[in-house]
């Protein structure tokens, strides 16, 4: 932690919906004790700022919440960063790459003139490849570069099946991994209801449980973005709570696992691409992957999600 080790600094860039969601949860549980504001739209950035304020005689900590520009974020110990374009109805992440390419390049370049040393914290889609993108504009270690990834899919995941065998979801240990997009896959093999696998549930029940329930619950994890914005134009609150999440499990040194989006080197046989895994997570952003062992078939589906990341990143900026 850059600042005097004692206060707890996030900079939130892009203070639309999905920014905005994140601190107004970050206040409602103290994840921070300052949050700095930052967006191109100066006006917005004050307004929010203000609406927070008068907030805070009914939040639980104190928070000192201002609007600012790069230059605060000297000493912030995480940037999260939300700014960007975001999908229109039936338009799919990827398309959004070369847009918020330009926004992030605009933004990376002041932060790192700030003198800011801490964790970058990646929401803007396409998140894994944006997150690549910070990671290589930046020059960070790559442990300090990490994206939002799967842990809103695998919360998602956890909700549905929690629904389907009527237990609380803090009990259904699934993941879903790789690209936070349409080739995100979730390891069957590796889910578990407590510590007994979803797998052993299904045989062990064949007329309450089928397998054609979980395809359709992954498919409905897959298409819940889609959904939402068909029905309100923009996803946020899932994702606001989720990187409150991972903020609390930076700065509360937790080695909490979730599925943020990493670079990996070597795990799963990949090399370079940023994609959604469980990592445990602490202070200094990820302390490790977690490597999960998957069947045959999973490493080829983990693989193709990988590689499809991998060939939008060359196609983009490499050719
Ligand atoms: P939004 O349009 O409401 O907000 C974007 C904000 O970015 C605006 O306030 C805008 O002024 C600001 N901005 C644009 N260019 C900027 C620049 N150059 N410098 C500083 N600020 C700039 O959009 P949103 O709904 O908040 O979505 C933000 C991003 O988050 C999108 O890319 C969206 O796809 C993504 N998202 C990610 C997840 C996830 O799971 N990772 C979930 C939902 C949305």
């Amino acid at each position: 932690m850059k600042n005097n080790g004692f206060t707890k600094k996030v900079a939130v860039i892009g203070t639309g919906f999905v920014g905005m969601s994140f601190a107004y949860a970050a206040l409602c549980f103290g994840a921070c004790d300052e949050m700095v504001l930052i967006d191109i739209n100066k006006e917005k950035a004050n307004g929010e700022a203000m609406d927070l304020n008068h907030g805070l005689a009914f939040a639980r900590t104190n928070m000192k919440i201002t609007a600012g520009d790069y230059r605060d974020c000297t000493d912030a110990d995480i940037i999260v960063l939300c700014a960007g374009v975001s999908q229109k109805p039936g338009e799919d992440r990827i398309s959004l790459l070369q847009r918020n390419r330009e926004v992030f390049q605009s933004i990376v370049a002041p932060v790192l003139y700030s003198g800011f040393d801490g964790v970058f914290l990646i929401a803007t889609n396409p998140v894994d490849i944006m997150t690549r993108v910070v990671w290589q504009e930046s020059g960070f270690d790559c442990k300090k570069v990490i994206g939002s990834g799967t842990t809103l899919d695998t919360a998602r995941l956890r909700y549905l099946l929690g629904d389907y065998f009527t237990v609380d979801p803090k009990n259904v240990h699934a993941y879903v991994i790789g690209e936070h997009g349409d080739s995100e896959m979730v390891p069957w093999s590796q889910a578990m209801i407590g510590t007994k696998p979803i797998r052993e549930i299904l045989r062990e029940n064949p007329e309450t449980y089928k397998c054609d329930d979980l395809k359709e619950i992954a498919v409905n994890v897959r298409r819940a973005g889609y959904k939402i914005i068909q029905a309100k134009s923009a996803t946020y609150y899932g994702i606001g709570l989720a990187l409150v999440r991972i903020v609390k499990s930076i700065f509360s040194d937790e080695n909490s696992v979730l599925t943020v989006s990493t670079m990996l080197r070597g795990e799963y046989g990949v090399n370079g691409v940023f994609a959604g895994v469980p990592c445990i997570l602490g202070r200094n952003g990820v302390r490790e992957i977690l490597t999960l062992k998957l069947e045959e078939e999973e490493q080829k589906q983990f693989a193709n999600s990988c590689g499809l990341l991998d060939s939008v990143w060359k196609d983009t900026f490499l050719s």
